[in-house]
């Protein structure tokens, strides 16, 4: 066993539990799993303050499984959260960790879909429950049996689900439960609101926060970059284009990122490697000689792999997943900047983990500035210094070695010296894009912090179908479906189909126009085949939703 599984194993959690967060590719715990874990363990209540990109989810949701009994066909845990998007991850997240657990089920209950089969579920011995608390009341009203038998409630994101005016129905649910059931609470804030919720529903609770004293950090420039999940591997493509780095450590959460990027890297001809506990430690060793006498010069790694790492050559740091917490964060980018250099930090930040970014400014007092990938010029750009830096120094005596040979193959040829240039050159960069064109057609990427349109429904009077289409966001693709206001159809019910079938976050779904005999989506051009493959078979306000491309001309 390396040192790392040691880590999970730590905590006391059922062996099948413990497996499947190993074959997910987690290394150790994150902070709020640390701590939060053996408290739920134990059967207290707790108050737990983090947002996402902790770790939170597994924080409550591998003790949760432990305390429960599979061979029990009821409901034991109800786990309540704000949306019907973050429900389902969280049912996703419940159904991994419990791989291995036969026997357990879980439901994720949440408005916009028939309540039948839910209730169904349930009712057929479903003991995970994870619920959005408007359609659970719903449920109620039908049984006010329904959670009689849970003993653990989690409430996920409490203060996003006062945000949106569920303290009324969170009151209806407490009551539905039994008095003795054990109650934690996540959230990222502690309004005087959560407070009171607390004090009268919670017993004795456990408090847990990650801590977050200030940290300097001084030598390195940093800087973010909102991006897509699943855009991460052609973000950093390009960045590499840009950056001009040394060597450079790019911090990734499981070992499968590690391996994926790596080779991802060695595709396009950078000399890079992975580096994760899998990896034995003589081997881990040549990694990092390598990485200091530059036969490497970009290593993929994860926190745990990378820890006590000190190669001076190190100028960059990518986090391309966000770190756990601050302390992780500072301790990342602390591998660059080493003996006194500069060095340069790029943060990768999804839409959902922009919180946390603010943690992260406010525990190292510095603003992380935004930058924006690189466009299709400044790729061009850097690919031609590149050249230029690599041809330059050839020329001072290059024609007093090669010159009477150019003579020569020119004549014999038939061509101008500009011919022969232009053919060498070709030769020289091995087919690479030197065009604007040529580059721009390269891995189109969405961007993720250009303005957009809000998706609000807001058909204008009279001419919805006469409009003209607006002008495609870059990166993007117009789908078109047959479905219109006629079908009783709105944006935001557009939106919630595309954002929970196809998986996407939101700001990857561009504009929604509805006209009166059908709709026009915009959704990102990476990866729509697949896209639309996977929302096949959705159905909106009851009707197939046949998602297509649409072209214009
Ligand atoms: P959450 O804060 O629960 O939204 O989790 C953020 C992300 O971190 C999810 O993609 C999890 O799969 C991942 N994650 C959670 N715990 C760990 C861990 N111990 N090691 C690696 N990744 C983790």
């Amino acid at each position: 066993m390396t040192q790392e599984t040691g880590g999970f194993a730590a905590l006391e959690l059922h062996p099948s539990i413990v497996a499947a967060v190993l074959a997910t590719g987690y290394e150790e715990p994150s902070a709020i799993q640390q701590q939060s874990i053996p408290i739920i363990l134990a059967g207290h209540d707790m108050i737990g303050q983090a947002q996402t990109g902790t770790g939170k989810t597994a924080a409550f949701a591998l003790p949760i499984l432990h305390r429960i009994d599979p061979s029990k066909r009821e409901p034991q845990a109800l786990i309540l959260a704000p949306t019907r998007e973050l429900a389902l991850q969280v049912a996703t997240a419940f159904e991994t960790y419990a791989k291995q657990m036969p026997g357990v089920t879980v439901v994720a209950v949440y408005g916009g879909a028939p309540m039948g089969p839910q209730l169904k579920a349930i009712r057929n011995g479903a003991q995970i429950v994870v619920a959005t608390p408007g359609r659970l009341c719903d449920h109620l009203r039908r049984d006010e049996k329904v959670l009689a038998t849970v003993n653990h409630l989690v409430l996920d994101e409490a203060d996003e689900m006062l945000k949106l005016g569920f303290m009324d129905d969170l009151e209806v649910i407490f009551k539905a439960m039994p008095e003795t059931r054990q109650t934690v609470l996540f959230s990222a804030t502690l309004p005087a609101s959560i407070r009171a919720i607390a004090e009268r529903h919670l017993r004795d609770p456990k408090h847990v926060k990650i801590q977050t004293k200030t940290q300097t950090v001084t030598a390195i420039e940093q800087a973010h970059l909102m991006v897509h999940a699943d855009q991460k591997v052609s973000a950093v493509l390009r960045l590499l284009e840009v950056e001009e780095f040394d060597a450079l450590i790019a911090f990734v959460r499981t070992k499968q990122a590690t391996l994926d990027l790596a080779s991802a890297l060695e595709a396009k001809g950078y000399k890079a490697a992975a580096l994760n506990g899998d990896i034995a430690q003589n081997q881990r060793e040549r990694v990092i000689d390598s990485l200091k006498d530059g036969r490497l010069d970009i290593v993929v790694a994860t926190d745990v792999a990378a820890r006590g790492l000190d190669v001076p050559r190190i100028t960059h740091v990518f986090n391309v997943d966000m770190p756990y917490d601050p302390e992780s964060y500072v301790h990342r980018i602390g591998r660059t900047g080493r003996a006194g250099r500069e060095g340069r930090a790029l943060l990768l930040v999804t839409p959902r983990e922009r919180r946390m970014l603010q943690v992260i400014e406010r525990v190292t007092g510095q603003k992380v500035a935004e930058v924006r990938l690189p466009n299709a010029q400044a790729v061009l750009d850097a690919r031609i210094k590149k050249l230029t830096n690599s041809l330059a120094p050839l020329v001072a005596d290059a024609e007093s070695t090669h010159g009477d040979l150019l003579d020569r193959l020119t004549a014999d040829i038939g061509c101008s010296p500009r011919a022969l240039a232009a053919a060498l050159l070709r030769k020289a960069t091995n087919g690479q894009a030197l065009t604007l064109e040529a580059v721009e057609k390269e891995q189109p990427l969405v961007p993720t912090s250009a303005p957009r349109e809000r998706t609000g429904d807001r058909p204008e009077r009279g001419e919805r179908e006469r409009r003209a289409p607006m002008p495609l966001g870059e990166g993007r693709a117009r789908c078109r479906t047959a479905l219109g206001a006629r079908d009783g159809i709105a944006a935001k019910n557009l939106l919630g189909a595309i954002l929970n079938e196809g998986g996407l976050a939101r700001e990857a779904i561009g504009r929604i126009q509805v006209r009166d005999s059908f709709s026009l989506v915009e959704l990102p051009e990476e990866g729509l085949e697949r896209l639309l493959t996977k929302l096949k078979d959705t159905r909106v306000a009851g009707k197939q939703l046949k998602l297509r491309r649409y072209r214009e001309d």
